[in-house]
């Protein structure tokens, strides 16, 4: 299916384990589906949960980024796989350039290349590598309205093919995740938690969901830290104009109650 949307949509994935990479499942098979229904990327900025920076908003710079393996005590072949894409200097300087005039202090990093919330999902996605990406940093320590106005201001670069997505997970407490069992039976706080974001995302009710923390249920537990969270409301973000919607592109669990929900901003269905 070719999908006729005029802006490309902005993504939030649910990466969970790397080992997704090499064990792949329904979940890699629609990602792949989705991507193969949009117009093809002409660059990728992803805003990760495995980059958290200080007050200033770091943007890889690199036209050939490296990769980084940050994961422990995973298979070897994990750490044997590679993502040789191309990096957008220039793209990096207009996106710093459209943060800073909106008052985001910004800094251009040219020696950060891509964490695995960033390469892994591109790994499935898009296998051939040959489309360029980069990298925002999630500064530390905001309110959720702060990401949220970040991917609003980028949004522009939507209609230029510029594809945007948040990489974290719904839900990711791994304290009480069960490693052993990828398919586990899900955790009833865990499922209601990522039940109560779908609908809150869905129907964009942007006010409630930024007021989860009073709000939703079992969220001390589905959000024990924000760094996983928090690019949902960068990609949320982008939800906020016109006639966009948000819908679920794929749902499911790993692990007990790892959330691998994707979602996706559409302008049209
Ligand atoms: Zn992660």
């Amino acid at each position: 299916m070719i999908s006729h949307l005029g802006k490309m949509p902005a993504l939030f994935v649910g990466h969970g384990s790397p080992m997704v990479a090499i064990e792949p499942d329904q979940y890699n098979v629609t990602l792949k589906e989705f991507t193969h229904s949009i117009p093809k990327p002409k660059a990728i900025v992803v805003f990760s949960a495995h980059w958290e920076s200080t007050k200033v908003t770091g943007i890889t710079v690199s036209a050939k980024p490296r990769l980084i393996y940050d994961f422990y005590g995973f298979p070897r072949k994990l750490y044997e796989l590679t993502y040789p894409c191309p990096g957008n200097p220039s793209l990096s300087r207009r996106i710093a350039a459209m943060l800073q005039k909106e008052g985001f202090p910004v800094t251009l990093d040219d020696s950060r290349g891509l964490d695995h919330g960033a390469w892994i999902p591109l790994y499935i996605a898009y296998p051939d590598a040959d489309i360029p990406v980069l990298q925002i940093s999630i500064p530390r320590h905001y309110k959720p309205e702060y990401y949220l106005k970040m991917g609003a201001v980028l949004d522009p670069l939507r209609e230029e093919g510029i594809l945007f997505m948040g990489s974290g997970n719904v839900v990711h407490n791994l304290q009480i995740c069960n490693f052993f069992d990828k398919y586990a039976p899900v955790d009833e706080w865990a499922f209601e938690f990522d039940v109560w974001v779908k609908e809150t995302s869905e129907n964009l009710e942007i006010n409630k969901l930024l007021h989860y923390r009073d709000l939703a249920p079992s969220n001390n537990l589905a959000v024990p830290t924000t760094e996983h969270f928090d690019p949902l409301f960068f990609t949320i973000g982008f939800a906020r104009k016109g006639d966009l919607y948000v819908e679920s592109i794929f749902e499911g669990f790993h692990h007990a109650n790892i959330s691998m929900r994707c979602l996706a901003v559409k302008e049209d269905t």
